[in-house]
């Protein structure tokens, strides 16, 4: 058996929490865990109509010649997984999409495509369906109470079994699914940019921990091939033999009264992890806010597992309840969502007012201040106007220190190995070669300082190589790593060199 086809867990299972996964060896950070191939893939719920077979933006109204859904080219409409799948249902049933206004707006028809790929996954590999997706939780009691439950009747029971004439499975049938689906599903990032969603019955045992302990990553090329979609999951600390592993189903930078209601609306669960547990969220403070009635204080949960207790000031008697800061946090969470697709200058700007607003309330390590920090760290040098050389010493030392604390608090709750420590460490380089050589030609710093500062920044976009090394050259970040490698090796290779003629 080839290293890569090697895995290194082993699933085991209590009454407690079912099934979950340990690792079969001592493994160090970057090792491969495993690799599995998605059982189906497709659009995420609330997608706008995307291309059928890439997941490309529809431009135009270039439709599939065989069932008249939206595809860009022959091509996509022969990727096999539309081709295969929903492609043949449609043509047969004569079901043809309505066109839509605006092609950015969520497409209601688009609902039933993943499930419907997910029945027909099963059709031709029951023994597959019966050994990892059957055991999948599916929380239809909880759900039946929802919106959700009519919704889905809606737009894929009865469309599926209507007008597509897939009356073959049952209703409880397609509502398992949709159940599994939001469960356990994990977002992949086509290389068109939109979000799709893929099962993978492997990754999906792992418990959730809202501090993960593995990195997966998801390879994509668009072309339907046949390791389109399949995901690596790599160690992103040392775990020991038998030490289990977690994934998170959450984002690891929102605060824990939102990430834990969000595990309960969506997940049917309460998560009750080391993270969530403590008040100061690992020492993050993550969740704190910044007390105005003294001078010091910082305000914290008196509970955090529960939603609605007392918080207190540890230096004053000042106090306020969760049901409040729970409000305090989606105002902010609001004013950081309206600005998240501006990438140019006027978002720089927009995030920089909001940290400002907020500096007073909020603890400095305070989530939002976080995820503040993680944009403005990769639009300072990249926004048009604030590129590298456009960039005064002032902002060269703001993005460093944007980079130092953000690493502060992803050291804890993105430990390791994760993309994002990844490419922090790639922003924190490039501002620390800059300012190192400024500083020297105003000779500000001499020779032998000179060269531990180019000998740290050069350090530093080493641990990015080495973290960035597993991520597939599709990605992003697997395009960040090789300019990271190219650049790494460049630096080393001729550092006398650099320090010499600074
Ligand atoms: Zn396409
Ligand atoms: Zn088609
Ligand atoms: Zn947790
Ligand atoms: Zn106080």
């Amino acid at each position: 058996m080839s290293d890569a086809n090697k895995n290194r867990f082993i699933v085991r299972r209590n009454d407690e929490v079912g099934r979950f996964a340990v690792v079969s060896e001592d493994l160090k950070a970057g090792d491969l865990i495993f690799t599995e191939k998605p059982f189906a893939y497709g659009p995420k719920s609330d997608s706008p109509p995307l291309c059928l077979g890439c997941y490309n933006a529809l431009e135009g109204t270039s439709l599939c010649s065989k069932c008249g859904w939206p595809v860009c080219c022959t091509e996509c409409e022969n990727i096999p997984c539309h081709k295969e799948n929903e492609c043949e249902v449609f043509s047969k049933a004569g079901v043809k999409f309505q066109p839509v206004e605006d092609a950015s707006a969520v497409c209601l028809q688009y609902e039933c495509i993943t499930p419907l790929r997910v029945l027909l996954a099963k059709e031709r590999n029951p023994e597959r369906w019966e050994k990892e997706i059957a055991p999948m939780e599916a929380h239809l009691k909880e759900r039946k109470d929802k919106p959700l439950w009519n919704f889905n009747q809606v737009n894929i029971v009865e469309y599926l079994r209507g007008p597509c004439k897939c009356d073959r499975f049952s209703e409880e049938l397609i509502h398992t699914v949709c159940g599994i689906l939001d469960i356990n599903a994990f977002e992949a990032r086509a290389p068109s940019g939109y979000l799709i969603r893929s099962l993978y019955p492997n990754l999906a045992i792992l418990s959730h921990n809202c501090v993960s302990n593995i990195v997966h990553s998801i390879e994509c090329t668009g072309t339907g091939d046949k390791d389109d979609y399949n995901v690596s999951v790599r160690a992103a600390v040392d775990i020991a033999k038998d030490g289990e592993i977690f994934s998170s189903y959450t984002y690891s930078l929102w605060p824990t009264l939102v990430r834990r209601e969000f595990l309960r609306e969506s997940k049917y669960f309460d998560c009750k992890c080391d993270r969530c547990s403590d008040k100061t969220e690992l020492g993050t403070h993550m969740s704190s806010l910044k007390c105005n009635r003294c001078d010091n204080g910082v305000i914290l949960s008196t509970d955090p597992l529960d939603d609605k207790c007392e918080w207190k000031c540890t230096h004053c008697d000042f106090s306020t309840n969760a049901v409040a800061v729970k409000k305090v946090f989606a105002t902010i969470q609001a004013e950081i969502e309206a600005v998240e697709m501006m990438s140019d200058s006027e978002g720089v700007e927009a995030r920089e007012t909001i940290f400002r607003k907020y500096r007073s309330v909020l603890h400095p390590k305070n989530a939002y201040m976080t995820i503040l920090r993680v944009a403005l760290s990769q639009l300072y040098g990249k926004a048009e106007g604030y590129t590298m050389e456009d960039l005064p010493d002032l902002i060269l030392e703001r993005k460093v220190e944007l980079c130092q604390q953000l690493l502060d608090v992803l050291d804890v709750v993105e430990p390791g190995y994760s993309r994002i420590r990844g490419i922090t460490f790639y922003e924190l380089h490039s501002p620390l070669l800059i300012l190192a050589r400024n500083q020297y030609s105003a000779d500000l710093i001499d020779k032998e300082q000179l060269r531990r500062k180019l000998k740290e920044a050069v350090d530093y976009l080493g641990e990015s190589v080495k973290i960035l090394k597993g991520e597939p050259s599709t990605t992003l970040e697997g395009q960040l790593y090789q300019v990271a490698k190219q650049g790494h090796d460049q630096l080393t290779a001729n550092f006398d060199l650099l320090v010499e003629t600074a």
